[in-house]
């Protein structure tokens, strides 16, 4: 069920100089973005690679199309909800989680289902780790990048999009 009052998400599949997943999670209004090479996993033993990019507007959760230089692929969108706790268990709300670098999440999406973590590695970097976490969504071993390639919002491939 989707709740019209819960936060967006979206991962868009982006070829451009390097083929990328950009999952972006609506935060006060704007997309705050990541750049996962690999896509996200439902295997929490894999630990992507998220590098931390420029916010987007809300619109472009909805962007699918192709230019001279990129296609982009809505390849999976739903809502969230934050879930990142401090060490004495209170809620913290998501832009105070991403100020601390430690964002935790619940999504409901098509493809993905289940808790997330995105971890700042360095302070003052923009290198980030995208972890599935270990709940009852997680499948060891599943991509679920190389098994269902479909845009959630056509259900064109990408190479579908490419063509025009
Ligand atoms: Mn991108």
């Amino acid at each position: 069920m989707v709740d019209e009052q819960q936060p967006i998400f979206v991962v868009q599949h982006h070829l451009a100089t390097a083929d990328h997943y950009d999952l972006r999670l609506e935060v006060d209004g704007v997309l705050v973005s990541w750049a996962v090479p690999k896509g996200p996993t439902l295997d929490p033993s894999r630990h992507r690679l998220a590098i931390r990019t420029g916010d987007h507007d809300l619109a472009h959760a909805d962007y699918e199309g192709a230019s001279e230089r990129s296609v982009v692929q809505v390849w999976d969108r739903g809502t969230y909800r934050n879930t990142s706790h401090d060490k004495h268990n209170r809620p913290v709300p998501p832009a105070a989680a991403l100020e601390r670098g430690h964002l935790s999440v619940w999504l409901e999406g098509v493809k993905l289902r289940g808790g997330f973590t995105l971890i700042r590695t360095r302070q003052d970097d923009r290198s980030w780790l995208l972890v599935k976490k270990r709940d009852e969504t997680a499948e060891s071993g599943y991509e679920p990048t190389e098994h269902e390639t479909n845009s959630v919002l056509s259900g064109r491939t990408i190479e579908d999009i490419a063509a025009g």
